[in-house]
């Protein structure tokens, strides 16, 4: 689809084996893209924290991945995003919980592990499921990056999860439309 490097960093906090997983997967929804795990780690912002709230504050997280993403250079001309994972849960100003962010376009993503577990839900836990919903929103979001808004499709990756019925029902992949104005936005 296109030759884009996707690298994945983890905030303090998120296990390494799930990274591999999500790096797998992104290969393969987005075709031609090369994903690529740092081994750095991002400490969580502490003004972030709403202790309120007890959450983060989203905003501040994905600074961090931005500028995060600015320190990095790879080969020259390669296009590049950073995702960076947390684990912790995540709001906007407006929102009880957000999933992931991302800027759309730019180079920052943002993906949240805490509410995709099924036991946050009360069910029993499920490594498989965990992993797909992962995988879905990491993809979404990267979606974002590429300059992707929300689709109306409700399998598409890039419908928007207000819940994560929702997540589970949509698929990690691109649906034709959106693959479409992936291609329209590269041609530019
Ligand atoms: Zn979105
Ligand atoms: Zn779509």
């Amino acid at each position: 689809m296109l030759g884009i490097k996707i690298y994945i960093v983890r905030f303090e906090g998120v296990e390494e084996k799930i990274l591999e997983y999500i790096r797998e997967g992104v290969e393969e929804s987005i075709r031609g893209g090369i994903c690529e795990i740092i081994d750095d780690i991002l400490e969580l912002p502490t003004k972030a924290y709403n202790s309120l709230r007890g959450q983060y504050l989203s905003e501040l997280l994905l600074e961090e991945v931005s500028k995060y993403a600015l320190k990095l250079s790879p080969e020259s001309g390669t296009k590049y995003i950073v995702l960076g994972v947390a684990d912790v849960d995540i709001y906007s100003p407006g929102m009880n919980f957000i999933f992931g962010l991302a800027q759309c376009p730019g180079r920052a993503a943002l993906i949240s592990l805490f509410r995709l577990r099924p036991e946050f839900y009360g069910d029993e836990p499920n490594q498989d499921l965990f992993l797909e919903r992962a995988l879905k929103e990491a993809v979404h979001e990267i979606g974002h990056t590429l300059g992707l808004k929300h689709c109306k499709n409700q399998f598409c990756v890039m419908f928007f999860s207000l819940h994560i019925g929702m997540t589970d029902r949509k698929s990690r992949f691109f649906c034709d439309n959106c693959i479409k104005s992936i291609r329209d936005i590269f041609a530019r």
